[in-house]
């Protein structure tokens, strides 16, 4: 680890006004930047650490949504009553991510800040990397490449991102709540995480002086039948191969509303707008679901080790959507 400038910010302004270095990052829970620095994949000049801010509470506001400040916890979030009652879909995708002990000390706003784990990037034994170094090349496309996209990719980057509470917070239009001297900022989060295009380096539209403040969830019609569904290699601890967030609001049998968000497909989490025409209006039966399913995964482009991603996201799709209608 390099040595760096470490800044206790013991107000919102004061932090902002240390994120005026290009080179700073803030500090929270630390389970993914302490790691990258480790590893010399980060190597901030400046760390800001934000722990003593007041953004750590959850508040319901008088028009129906929820206000999660950014240090609320991914435990203390996912156990949040309100959150389970309203929003079990965020809770489902929460406790399904990382360890106990990781959920403990994670933040809501470094979590939707987590870097890939393509295992190019997260080593610097291997040159090649566009994301870790602009302009080198991606190791992944003709490498090991059985994690990575099958959705959005370019030939710049085909890594995915790794959360699980994004994909959740996709599908329930969360908005995020952004700061720097300029003021505030709200970014739908359908907007926040960037596919990556010929720039794999930027994973957000967040710039580098604002300060995630607070994530907004609007009400959500989709509480009485939602699922998240994570298909991972080890079920203890592990990241998606791919998850579905699966959203439905029914008129009797009837789909009203739909929403699905696929993760570990893509650089972002992947809204399957195709999927969810496929579903409004219909009786959720096998046809219906079966369209829904192919939909999901219309553009899909496999590489070399992952071509299983694209039968595994569909019957993911399935058994998230047939979860869903039975909750
Ligand atoms: Fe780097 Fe992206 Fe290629 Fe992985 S997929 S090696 S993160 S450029």
């Amino acid at each position: 680890m390099r040595a760096f400038d470490y800044v206790r910010a013991e107000r919102v302004d004061d932090a902002i006004a240390a994120l005026a270095d290009p080179n700073a990052r803030c500090l929270a829970g630390g389970t993914n930047l302490l790691d990258l620095m480790k590893g010399y994949v980060e190597q901030p000049t400046r760390l800001v650490d934000i722990t003593r801010l007041p953004l750590a509470s959850i508040e319901p506001a008088a028009d129906g949504s929820l206000r999660i400040g950014a240090l609320v916890s991914n435990t203390d979030l996912a156990n949040a009553p309100i959150v389970r009652e309203r929003y079990p879909l965020l809770a489902q995708a929460l406790v399904s991510g990382a360890s106990p002990q990781l959920r403990n000390m994670a933040s809501v706003g470094g979590n939707l800040l987590q870097r890939t784990r393509c295992h190019y990037f997260v080593d610097v034994g291997f040159d090649m990397c566009n994301k870790r170094k602009p302009g080198s090349g991606c190791a992944a496309r003709e490498g090991s490449n059985r994690i990575h996209a099958i959705l959005g990719a370019s030939d710049h980057c085909i890594a995915v991102h790794p959360s699980d509470m994004c994909v959740a917070l996709a599908a329930l239009d969360a908005v995020v709540e952004a700061r720097n001297g300029a003021g505030v900022r709200r970014i739908p989060m359908s907007e926040f995480h960037r596919l990556p295009g010929t720039a794999p380096e930027r994973d957000t539209e967040l710039r580098h002086d604002e300060l995630i403040t607070a994530v907004i969830l609007p009400p959500s019609p989709f509480a009485d039948h939602s699922h998240y569904l994570k298909v991972r290699d080890r079920a203890s601890y592990e990241f998606a191969l791919v998850s579905v967030a699966a959203g439905l609001e029914m008129d009797g049998k009837r789909v009203r509303d739909a929403r699905i968000v696929l993760g570990g497909v893509a650089h972002r989490p992947w809204r399957a707008s195709g999927a969810e025409r496929a579903l409004v209006g219909h009786a959720l039966d096998d046809d219906t679901l079966a369209k829904a399913a192919l939909a999901a995964t219309e553009g899909a482009r496999p590489y070399r080790d992952n071509a299983f991603k694209v039968t595994l996201a569909q019957r993911a799709v399935a058994r998230a959507l047939r979860e869903a209608a039975s909750a």
